[in-house]
């Protein structure tokens, strides 16, 4: 049998980039010939099997053929007949579609190394259209390599608005779209990823709700950019570069879908945007299957991240009301995160990038106000129950009123 570096590690270590998993190619061997090695099988999928040292994957070499909708719709072939070629050309990407051997020589059939070198992310054969999935890799790929000046391939953005207004997309499932729509969100450039998505229509078959935010208006004293899809866009990308975490960035990406919702006699202004968009937001966590943390940010930001830019005219009261829908007595990450989220809404806006945003520290401040307040001093004046709950919000909101008040001194 041969073994191959195949995909990433190869793609990568050509790009001077760091190589973090590696996944392998057998040519020539049988599953039984390999169980006799030691190597455990994985997945019911397909013949990979795992290293029984490094735990790397190593895939017997195959050919696949589609025979039905969606990604169980695909037979596979393995045998030791099927070559190395005949394996490479069913991967997505000619970029992807390299192998090496252990002496670093290099088997590239279908030019993916003058595809690095041109910048090009380029589809290896029309079996491309075979799996809906390749429509997303593509678009992280591009987010991932758009700074060393990526593009997709005119003729590969084409197959992928084929596929997309094909209705294809429809057959993805939440579990396969989520683990690329979330790897995307981390790269550095996930605007690229949503940029992309939009350029071949797939956008608009996955997220309508994102998609419908282009060419919708806003007010230009506020957002200079006056686009709802560009802020949007703008939003992700201050994420991205102020390392925000993927709860973030997915609150980010759905923060204003309500936006989507305003009738145009209305525009520039969306009014109660921020509860209309509630029902879309949640929509789109719910056709993802997003985590919980994830779910629960985006639908916490989309109510609140006006009172976070007004945070410093909120009456006590209000400061007391938003402090306690984020239960910040308890959950003191996810209020830190809402901050994030609304500071990156606020810059994410045209020429407004590098303003400064005294709401976050006044919103920090306001919450350990609200935390301090002890508890045990009303036990002992007798406070139970009920009534030690209002009790408890008595002493926040006068917390929150000399909090306030020192604050405007
Ligand atoms: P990453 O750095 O994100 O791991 P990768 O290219 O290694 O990138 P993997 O998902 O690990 O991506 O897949 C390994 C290889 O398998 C890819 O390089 C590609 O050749 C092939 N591959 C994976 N998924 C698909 C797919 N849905 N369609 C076609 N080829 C695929
Ligand atoms: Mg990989």
């Amino acid at each position: 049998m041969q073994i191959y570096k195949v995909g990433g590690a190869v793609r990568d270590r050509l790009l001077g980039k760091p190589v973090t998993d590696i996944d392998w190619v057998v040519v020539g061997a049988t599953t039984e010939e390999m169980l006799a090695k030691g190597f455990r099988p994985v997945g019911a999928d397909f013949p990979v099997f795992l290293h029984p040292k490094s735990g790397e994957e190593y895939a017997l070499a195959r050919t696949e053929r589609k025979s039905g909708r969606g990604y169980g719709g695909f037979t596979f072939h393995a045998s030791p007949e099927v070559t190395l070629e005949e394996d490479l050309i069913r991967r997505d990407l000619t970029i992807n579609a390299m192998a090496e051997d252990d002496q670093q020589n290099l088997t590239d059939p279908y030019h993916g190394q003058r595809d690095l070198e041109s910048r090009i992310l380029r589809h290896v054969s029309p079996a491309f259209a075979e799996d809906p999935l390749r429509v997303l890799r593509v678009a992280r790929f591009a987010a991932r390599y758009a700074e060393l000046g990526f593009t997709v391939a005119p003729e590969t953005l084409d197959l992928m608005r084929q596929l997309s207004e094909s209705g294809e997309l429809e057959a993805l499932t939440a579990e396969r779209s989520w683990k690329e729509i979330s790897r995307a969100l981390m790269e550095d450039q996930p605007q690229v990823f949503i940029q992309v998505l939009r350029d071949c229509t797939a956008l608009k078959v996955l997220m309508p709700e994102v998609d419908a935010l282009f060419g919708v208006p806003q007010p230009e004293a506020h957002h200079p950019e006056i686009d709802t899809g560009v802020h949007t866009l703008s939003v992700l990308e201050q994420a991205a570069l102020h390392k925000q975490p993927l709860t973030v960035r997915w609150a980010c990406l759905l923060h204003d879908l309500g936006k989507g919702l305003t009738p145009e006699e209305e525009w520039p202004r969306h009014i109660a945007h921020e509860h209309k968009g509630l029902k879309l937001i949640k929509a789109v966590n719910e056709r993802f299957k997003a985590p919980k943390d994830c779910q629960e940010l985006a639908l916490l930001v989309g109510q609140y991240h006006t009172h976070g830019h007004r945070a410093l005219e909120l009456k006590p009261s209000t400061l007391l009301e938003l402090l306690q829908s984020f239960d910040v007595y308890r959950r003191p990450q996810r209020f830190e995160e809402f901050i994030a989220a609304c500071e990156m809404d606020a810059r994410g806006r045209k020429g407004l990038e590098q303003r400064s945003y005294p709401q976050a520290d006044y919103l920090r401040g306001a919450a350990t106000a609200a935390r301090s307040v002890a508890v045990q001093p009303l036990l002992e004046k007798g406070f139970t129950g009920p009534e030690l709950g209002e009790a408890i919000k008595r002493e926040r909101l006068k917390a929150l009123k000399a909090y306030k008040e020192a604050a405007s001194a």
